[in-house]
């Protein structure tokens, strides 16, 4: 098949589309590169069925042949879709809608990558499929969370009016090699901190918790998605279950890199949530699936990783 891999010059993307290649699709990866590199796709390039395609997602697409989607154009890292909200909200609204207009010429699959920030600061234990959320509106993260519950939006509305097929992944925090040094997400910074002998930037006292996903899990889940045959009841949540305080991560991350970098408590950000985990029930019955690589493992891949570019 012809699959289109929206923001596959990202972190998430480039993984993605070397999975596709790897099961004998062609791939056409589109970008911007705003927040991702062409480096991360360099090794692909004259891979037969391999393609790269510069635009910009705000403005129409334009391809014919196009089977499935996959639309993960969308800076995600909270210091890169603040810098430019105004472009973070039409990154996601009116690309989405863009690149459903191309799945409908085309009569293509199309699975979204939404967000676990559509819970907002949840109120609700593990987040399941069916809450609804606690978003702020107009506070600094709503230009990303907002943004992606519009996008969802017209995932579902466009699925009813024009009988297409998508599907939307809610993704929680996903971590691995290849997570731009400079994009200020936590185990990135957290991991180059402690390799540089830099402080760690606890943000807050630490006891904010994240779920964190290895990228080939997430990279499994995504493609089960697209590839389940069947009619599924509403978004999909995807991530690793096992929950963490940023506290523990910076820890672990400190054993091991066997690293001797203090710990330095900088100001919370506004709007951080307090707990975030998912509930994957409805991705373990409908598609077979969940994380396999445990925090420690995926941790020592992308501390190795980190290492080698060095
Ligand atoms: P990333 O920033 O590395 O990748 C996003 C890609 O989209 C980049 O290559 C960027 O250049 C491209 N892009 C941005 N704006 C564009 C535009 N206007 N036109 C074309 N391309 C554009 O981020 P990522 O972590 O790989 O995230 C990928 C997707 O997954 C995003 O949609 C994000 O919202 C979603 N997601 C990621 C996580 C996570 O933890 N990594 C969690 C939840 C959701
Ligand atoms: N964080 C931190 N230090 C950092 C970067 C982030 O303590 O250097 C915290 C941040 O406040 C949040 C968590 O780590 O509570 C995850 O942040 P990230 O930006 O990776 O993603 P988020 O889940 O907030 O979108």
């Amino acid at each position: 098949m012809l699959v289109l891999v929206a923001g596959g010059a990202g972190f998430i993307g480039s993984h993605l589309c070397e999975r596709l290649l790897t099961d004998g699709h062609a791939v056409v990866c589109l970008d911007d590169f705003s927040t991702g590199s062409r480096l991360n796709v360099v090794h692909l390039e004259g891979v037969p069925g391999f393609e790269l395609l510069e635009r910009d997602v705000t403005g129409s697409v334009e391809l014919l042949g196009v089977d499935r989607i996959f639309n993960l154009a969308c800076p995600a890292a909270p210091a890169r879709y603040q810098a430019d909200p105004v472009r973070t909200w039409k990154t996601s609204v009116l690309g989405t809608m863009h690149l459903l207009d191309l799945a409908a010429v085309n009569g293509a699959r199309f699975v979204q990558a939404s967000t676990s920030e559509v819970y907002g600061d949840p109120q609700v234990h593990p987040q399941r499929e069916d809450y609804w959320g606690h978003v702020n509106p107009i506070g600094p993260r709503a230009c990303y969370d907002e943004g992606k519950r519009a996008a969802e939006t017209l995932c579902f509305d466009t699925a009813r009016t024009k009988g297409l097929d998508v599907r939307v992944a809610r993704i929680f925090n996903t971590y691995g090699p290849r997570m731009a040094r400079d994009d200020g997400r936590v185990v990135a910074n957290f991991v180059a901190q402690a390799l540089e002998g830099g402080a760690l930037t606890l943000y807050g006292a630490g006891s904010q918790t994240r779920s964190f996903c290895y990228v080939s899990d997430l990279v499994e889940g995504l493609v089960r998605l697209m590839d389940y045959e069947g009619a599924l009841p509403g978004p999909v949540n995807l991530g690793n279950p096992a929950e963490f305080t940023v506290r523990e991560l910076a820890e672990l991350v400190l054993e091991l890199t066997g690293s001797s970098s203090p710990i330095e408590v900088q100001p919370l950000p506004v709007d951080d949530p307090v707990r975030r985990c998912p509930d994957i029930t409805r991705a373990r019955t409908l598609l077979g699936w969940e994380p396999s690589v445990p925090l420690v493992q995926g941790l020592g891949r992308t501390i190795a990783a980190v290492r080698a570019l060095r």
